[in-house]
Formats: structure tokens, sequence, C-alpha cells
């Protein structure tokens, strides 16, 4: 790779944006985040700061202001990102779903009117709404409609969506909903064939913020559930053709998995160097736990689960970089980081003693945040199913 460092599988241009986004997330993310884990508060002030980095607009075209991050990009800013604070980092790559399906699917106008603003001032601020009570690792089974008014060419959308990251804070939403004929028919008579992808601004009449979820972890994100009731989009908000949705949606979330992947190993890598620091300074039976052989075989386990978590990340982008499907080692990058994450955090506890069971220590919050990397954006058993049919041939 051409300017790469030697050493380094990153550009020169890869590696200073690492230090860049690694500075902000030492100094302006990790400080505030047990705070706002506990006061349940997304940091504002925070978010504002990635705006000024450019970051919000890392997945944004150059012609509307943004960054055209590669992957390799997009995963070294989420891997520090997460290093500082997973709640952050979530909502940005949530943030970058959104403005990637407007930069692909999105007409000229829907681009120019949504991408510079979102890109510059991350505001609005992204949403992507395809889960729902009843359909999550199966969104085919999802009941949103839209039908289609032909005397005001609009999309009227009726249904609820859950666990909405950026729930209270967005500004706009990607929404999929199945396209219904006026007696509630699919419009092809398919039962998923005719899942269809929507821009929907959040002061849209009809569309409505439920309830704020109480996590285990990633309490400073924000979740909530969206309810559809009779809201009206105009026809040119549809993003996909009739049908065209999900294949549309599984597209955007390959990616999305490599940031949930670089994230897990930002948690990891935070969690060995909160232990390493503390095990320098603990002592136990007159010397530093670091000297006890069992608790240097944990290191051990730990740096080598974090490198090789970050080589599968990097794989996955190297695929999507040169062109190739990605989609296996998306999956495989997403399973073991996420798997990663929890091993190595709960290490981390265990080497903090009860110390780690604290709220005082930063590793109580990051064994909590891990769980969230093996569930959202397709849980570890759907990452193994893609896996296998990757193996298998079906
Ligand atoms: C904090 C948080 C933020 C989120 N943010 C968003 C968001 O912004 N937008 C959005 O659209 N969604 C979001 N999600 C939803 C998330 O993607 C889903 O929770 C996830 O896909 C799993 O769906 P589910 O919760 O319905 O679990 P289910 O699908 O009900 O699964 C339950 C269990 O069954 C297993 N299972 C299901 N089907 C199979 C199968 N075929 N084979 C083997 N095992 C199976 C699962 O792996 C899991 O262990 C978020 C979730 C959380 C918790």
């Amino acid at each position: 790779m051409t300017g790469a460092r030697v050493g380094s599988s990153l550009t020169d241009e890869q590696e200073a944006i690492r230090e860049l986004v690694r500075e902000f997330a030492v100094e302006e993310l990790r400080p505030g985040a047990g705070e706002a884990d506990e006061a349940e508060s997304f940091p504002e002030d925070a978010w504002d700061g990635l705006a000024e980095l450019g970051l919000t607009g890392l997945t944004v075209p150059e012609a509307y202001g943004g960054f055209d991050a590669g992957e390799t990009t997009y995963a070294v800013v989420n891997e520090e990102l997460a290093y500082g604070h997973l709640a952050v980092a979530t909502a940005l790559s949530v943030h970058c779903l959104a403005t990637s399906c407007i930069a692909e699917f999105g007409s000229e106008a829907q681009r120019e009117r949504w991408l510079p603003e979102m890109a510059a001032a991350g505001r609005p601020v992204g949403m992507f709404c395809l889960s729902e009570p009843h359909a999550g690792s199966n969104p085919a089974e999802m009941s949103t409609t839209a039908e289609y008014d032909p005397e005001t060419d609009e999309y009227v959308l009726n249904g609820e969506k859950q666990w909405i990251t950026n729930g209270t804070r967005g500004g706009v939403a990607i929404v999929f909903a199945k396209a219904v004929d006026p007696d509630g028919e699919n419009a092809d008579g398919d039962d998923t064939g005719s899942i269809t992808q929507f821009l929907v601004p959040a002061d849209a009449e009809g569309f409505e913020v439920g309830k704020k979820e109480e996590k285990l972890g990633l309490r400073a994100s924000d979740t909530t559930g969206i309810s559809f009731g009779d809201c009206r989009v105009p026809a040119e908000n549809r993003l996909t053709q009739e049908g065209k949705g999900l294949s549309a949606a599984f597209r955007t979330l390959t990616g999305g998995r490599i940031g949930i992947a670089a994230q897990a190993v930002g948690v990891a890598r935070a969690a060995l160097d909160e232990a390493t620091a503390y095990a320098a300074e603990r002592e136990q039976f007159g010397e530093p736990i670091a000297e006890i052989q069992t608790i240097r075989h944990k290191f051990a386990e730990m740096a080598t689960d974090v490198s090789a978590a970050r080589l599968l990340v990097r794989e996955a982008c190297r695929q999507a970089e040169a062109g190739e499907d990605n989609r296996v080692a998306a999956s495989k990058a997403k399973y073991r980081a996420s798997e990663a994450a929890m091993s190595v955090t709960n290490e981390a506890v265990q080497i903090h003693g009860g110390y780690g069971y604290t709220t005082d220590f930063d590793v109580e919050r990051l064994y909590r945040d891990a769980k969230i990397t093996e569930i959202y954006e397709g849980t570890t058993e759907i990452q193994k199913t893609i896996i296998a049919r990757g193996v298998l041939g079906k």
C-alpha cells in the first residue's frame, strides 16, 4: 500500500487520523464517560467536538462536505472513539448508516438538502429504523407498512420500530416498511419482496418517539421506540424501488458490522490498558500482581485477542476496498471481535478484583458496554449463520 508506514498496514494519512481521534477520545470522551453513563445522558458537547473534527461527515462524499472515508479509515475511527466512549461511537456509526443511505440511494435534491448539514454540524442526527418489536434477527417479518396515496403523491406509514439509536436526538430517519396497496396487500404479493426504504424527517406528522430504554450498558446512548401513525412523506422520499429495501439494508449493514467490530476492539483495548495500569500498581504478597504468572498469562491472552480481532477487522476492510464480496469477512470480524470484547473486559474486571466490581473503576462500565457488541447489527448467532453459509455454500 502506498504511503504505508513500516510495521503498520495503515497509510500515513490513516495513521494521522488515528492519532487525532485517539487524542480526542482520551482527552474529550474518556473523562466524562462514567458520568454520562450514570446520568444516562448523551454527551452533546462530545458530538459537537466530533463535528468540529469533520467526523460527522465520515461517510459523506466530499462533494457534500464530507470526509468520504474508506472502510479502513472508518474502522480506525470507530476503534478509537469506542476506546474513549462506546455510546458516542455507536451514535456516530448509526448517523453514518443514515448518511450512507442518503448518499447511495437519495436523489440529488435529497443529498443537497441533508448531507452538507449532517456532515458539517452533525445535525440533524441520523437514525436507522429497521428493527421492530417482533422482527429483530429476521427483519423480513416487519409489519410497518407504507401505502401510496395517488391523490397527494405521498406514502402513508403505519407501524412501530424498536431499539432505535439516537431516538430522542435524531432529526432524520431511514425507515424500512412494506409497501402495500389500499387493501393492505403487499405490493408484489410476496411477504418479504415489498420492503422499501424511506427517508422520514423526525418532524413529519405522525412520527412519534416512544419510551427510552433503560439498559445494562451503553447507557449514555439513547435507545427508543419510534412509531408511525398515518405518517405522510412525499413519494420522492422513497429511497429505493418498492421491494428493494431489504437488500439495500443488508448491504449497508455489512459496512456497519465492520464498524461495530472495530468498536469492540476499542472497548477491549481500553479494558486491557486499564488492567495493565492497575496490575503494575496493585500489590499482593509483597509484589505487584503484574509479577504473578497467572495474571501475566491473562495479559498474554487479552493482548492476543485484541490483535487477532483487529486483524479480522482490517481483512474485512481490505476486501471491501479491493471490491471483493466481504460479507463473510465482516461477519467473522464482528463475531470474533465482540467475543474478544466480552472476554477481555471480563478478565480486566477479574484483574481489578473487588475494585473492578465497583463503579469507581472504568472496567465495570466497559464490561457492561461490551455485551451490546454481541447483539446489535446482527447477533453472534446470525454472524455464525452467515459465516457457515459462506463455508458450506448454502
Ligand atoms: C442498544 C441497542 C441499540 C440498537 N440500535 C438499533 C438501531 O439503531 N436500529 C435498528 O434497526 N435496530 C437497532 N437495534 C436492534 C438490534 O439490531 C436487534 O436487537 C438485534 O438484531 C437482535 O434482534 P432481537 O433483539 O429482536 O432478538 P431476536 O431476533 O428475537 O433474537 C433472540 C435470540 O435468538 C437468536 N436467534 C434468532 N434467530 C436466530 C436464527 N435464525 N438462528 C440462530 N439464532 C437465532 C438470536 O441470536 C438471539 O440470541 C439495537 C438494539 C439494542 C439493544
